[in-house]
């Protein structure tokens, strides 16, 4: 039955009953009406007509008057017999009447008379008695018909009132309850209604809509599943170690390569915070280490990882990519992880072992023919070994310009070896920076005045003692130096100063030449990076020797400049 009959029936039943308890209600007032009317009509007015035939009696025995009053009365009655017994009393009435006129003084008749009116007012009275009987026996059964109906209709108004609502409501209740649940991507939920009603027809049509979003999601998901599996496989052979984080750092996935060099199981990482993990495990640690230095400071290059992988030393180069999204509807990037991946750099390193291992015995053997060159040139100025023309004496100071340059690059590249092995050997102790200031000075004095360059010194009085190896950092004060006068104009000037910081005493050293490109200024500290454009005559290795250097004595070296601002190179090391 659909709803809207329902409602109709419903309804409809209600307004039945009350018509129902109406028509009862109607029906027995109706039939107490009549009877106490009947009372009235009937009776009521004989006894009216007897009493007014007595009172006339009363006045016939007196004088002759009383006949009209008497027989009006009589015919009164005639006419409203209405009691079995009525009619013959009132016959005899007449007939004695009929006698009394002839004789009206006569006792015996008038008590025959005044015995058939009180006959008439006994029936009637008797009647009265009965009617009212009968009118009460009316009213009771009239109670009984009203309270048997009024329980009926309350009982099934009851029922509806009942019944009706929940009938409606709780379908309603039902679906909305799977709508939620679907909604919450419970998509095997059905609703089970029976019926051929409205609800009925909007349940099949929930289930076709929750079965079509179940195929829908199933079949989406099934294609997810190869995807992710797919990627899985990807990641699991690749060569490279990578480790998956998500947000909050629960590692989502390691890969076969990353588990074999971390000697760690998939059941003892996979789903937990990369930081318990790390708790017993050293590799884990220091990749987890850096991940957090990588969100404090954007993304810096930190030293390759030494491993004991493949039954050798191994070397891995971290690259911490951070995983950020757009969600679907909003505007904001959201980091939803990390991924780390090892680059296994081993080849690189061993090749850079050897390269590094050649270039310190080529610099090293260099280094005595050099200087014996320089020897033989010292003893061709001299003139006890024979006179020099000019062209020669050129030819000599060309010679002697270039065996210092090739002293000074494999003097260079010494160094570098030491420090591309670790070998730096320093001899750090308590230092005085003018020392160390007038030994750079010495050094770069010759080259700043064949260009007019004035070296301007500021330094601050009383300067405490500083903890350096006096040469090596002397050798970067003269670094800064060579590269200042090199890239000033001719008759520029230079300004070192050295002052007092609450962490140590900074040397800095100021030129006035075309500065350094914003782009390059991080680079310029790496080895063998020139700026692009700048004179090609140096190594590349200087400024890289110097951070060495300075770091390895504690200190921090740095750069400030703008393009066409001069720049400005500093270093700073603790007090002695
Ligand atoms: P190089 O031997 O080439 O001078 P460095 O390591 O000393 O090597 O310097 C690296 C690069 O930095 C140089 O090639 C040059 O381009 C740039 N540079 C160094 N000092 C200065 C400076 N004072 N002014 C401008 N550029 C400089």
């Amino acid at each position: 039955m659909n709803i809207k009959t329902k409602l109709r029936l419903g309804i409809g039943f209600l307004f039945m009953m009350i018509l129902l308890l109406s028509a009862v209600g109607l029906r027995n007032i109706n039939a107490l009406k009549n009877d106490t009317k009947n009372i009235l009509a009937d009776n009521y007015n004989t006894l009216e007509y007897a009493k007014n035939m007595i009172a006339a009696l009363d006045v016939i025995q007196q004088n002759q008057n009383g006949f009209p009053d008497f027989e009006k009365n009589l015919n009164l009655q005639k006419s409203n017999i209405t009691e079995p017994g009525e009619k013959q009393a009132t016959e005899q009435i007449s007939l004695r009447l009929v006698k009394l006129k002839e004789n009206p003084q006569d006792v015996n008749l008038h008590l025959l008379i005044r015995k058939d009116v009180s006959r008439l007012m006994e029936l009637n009275m008797a009647a009265i008695q009965r009617k009212s009987d009968l009118a009460q026996n009316t009213a009771e059964t009239a109670n009984q018909w009203i309270v048997i109906t009024s329980t009926l209709c309350f009982l099934l108004g009851m029922t509806l009132l009942v019944n009706l609502p929940g009938n409606i409501a709780n379908p309603v209740r039902e679906l909305t309850n799977s709508i939620r649940e679907i909604a919450a991507k419970n998509y095997s939920q059905r609703v089970y209604y029976r019926g051929n009603n409205e609800f009925g027809e909007l349940a099949n049509s929930f289930n076709t809509m929750a079965e079509k979003l179940e195929e829908y999601n199933s079949s989406n998901l099934s294609r997810i599943l190869v995807e992710k599996m797919r990627i899985e496989t990807l990641i699991n052979n690749m060569h490279e170690p990578v480790i998956g984080l998500d947000e909050n750092k629960i590692v989502l996935f390691i890969n076969n390569e990353a588990l074999k060099i971390s000697g760690l199981r998939p059941a003892d990482i996979i789903g937990k915070p990369a930081q318990d993990a790390a708790l017993n495990n050293d590799l884990l640690r220091s990749l987890v280490d850096d991940l957090t230095q990588t969100e404090k400071t954007d993304n810096q290059q930190s030293a390759p990882l030494k491993i004991y992988a493949d039954n050798k030393e191994s070397y891995f180069e971290k690259e911490i990519v951070s995983i950020s999204i757009t969600p679907t509807g909003e505007k904001e990037k959201k980091l939803i992880g990390h991924v780390i991946i090892l680059k296994n750099i081993t080849p690189f390193k061993e090749l850079d072992f050897a390269k590094t291992n050649f270039i310190a015995t080529v610099s090293h053997e260099l280094k005595t023919p050099i200087s014996s060159i320089k020897m033989s040139l010292l003893l061709l100025e001299n003139q006890n070994t024979g006179h020099v023309n000019p062209e020669q004496q050129q030819l000599i100071e060309s010679i002697k310009e270039d065996s210092n340059r090739l002293l000074k690059i494999t003097g260079e590249l010494l160094n570098m070896s030491q420090v591309e092995t670790g070998n730096i050997q320093l001899n750090i102790h308590q230092a005085r920076p003018e020392q160390i200031l007038e030994y750079a000075l010495e050094a770069v004095k010759v080259q700043a005045e064949q260009k007019q360059i004035g070296l301007v010194v500021e330094m601050e009085e009383d300067l405490p003692d500083v903890k350096a190896d006096t040469e090596k950092t002397a050798w970067v004060l003269i670094n800064f130096l060579t590269n200042a006068i090199r890239y000033s104009q001719q008759q520029g000037q230079i300004h070192i100063q050295i002052k007092e910081l609450n962490s140590g005493v900074q040397f800095s050293v100021k030129d006035e030449g075309k500065g350094i490109d914003s782009r390059y200024r991080a680079k310029i500290f790496n080895r063998y990076f020139q700026v692009p454009g700048s004179a090609k005559t140096g190594t590349g290795l200087g400024l890289a020797i110097s951070k060495e250097f300075i770091e390895a004595q504690g200190g921090h070296i740095g750069v400030n400049s703008e393009i066409g601002m001069g720049s400005t190179f500093f270093f700073e090391l603790g007090r002695g």
